[in-house]
C-alpha cells in the first residue's frame, strides 16, 4: 500500500516538465545522510488512483507530469497507479523516483512511466546534477527501451532533491 505525506509543484526533477510530485512515506532504503527522514515512517494518507487523479486535476493546465517520489516499499502499486493515471489522463506524462539501485523485477510487467530515476542517495557521489552521481534518470520510450538522460541534469544544472 502506498501512503503520501505531501505534494509540491517542481520544475527541476524531470527535464522540461512542470511536475506534480507526490512524496510517499514508508521508504525502506535508509540512505545515510537522507534529507527526508520524515518519509521513513508509516505516515500520511493512503494514495488511491482517485486521490492522485483529484490532485492532478486540481493543477490541470499548469502541470505536464505527475510523479511519485518514493514507493520502494510497494513498487507494483507505484507502477499500477501511474499506468492507470496515464490511461485516465492521456495528456499527462508520469515519472517515478526510486531510491533502489536497480529497477524492480516487476518493472516490465506494467506499462512504463515516461521517466524513472533509480539510485539511492550517496553523499560522496552527489545528486543527479553531479557528473559523479550514482543515480540515473531514464526516459522510457514507446518501444520498451530506456534512454539514459542523466547527462541532461549536468548540462542544464538541474537539481534533484532525492
Ligand atoms: S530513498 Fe530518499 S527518502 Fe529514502 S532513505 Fe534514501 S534519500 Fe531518504
Amino acid at each position: 500500500m502506498l501512503k503520501y505525506v505531501n505534494h509540491d509543484i517542481v520544475f527541476q526533477e524531470f527535464p522540461d516538465e512542470v511536475t506534480l510530485a507526490v512524496n510517499l512515506s514508508q521508504c525502506p532504503n535508509a540512505c545515510p545522510g537522507c534529507h527526508s527522514m520524515y518519509l521513513w515512517g508509516d505516515e500520511g494518507e493512503r494514495l488511491s488512483l482517485s486521490r492522485l487523479r483529484a490532485m492532478a486535476e486540481a493543477y490541470a493546465g499548469e502541470i505536464t507530469c505527475v510523479a511519485l517520489m518514493g514507493g520502494d516499499n510497494d513498487p507494483e502499486s507505484v507502477l499500477l497507479i501511474l499506468s492507470e493515471l496515464r490511461r485516465a489522463m492521456p495528456g499527462i506524462r508520469t515519472g517515478w523516483y526510486s531510491g533502489h539501485a536497480s529497477l524492480p523485477r516487476c518493472f516490465d510487467d506494467y506499462p512504463a512511466p515516461d521517466y524513472v530515476k533509480i539510485g539511492p542517495w550517496r553523499e560522496e557521489c552527489g545528486p543527479l546534477s553531479s557528473p559523479s552521481t550514482n543515480q540515473r534518470m531514464y526516459r522510457c520510450l514507446p518501444d520498451g527501451s530506456r534512454l539514459d538522460i542523466t547527462e541532461r541534469f549536468w548540462k542544464k544544472g538541474l537539481k534533484s532533491t532525492l
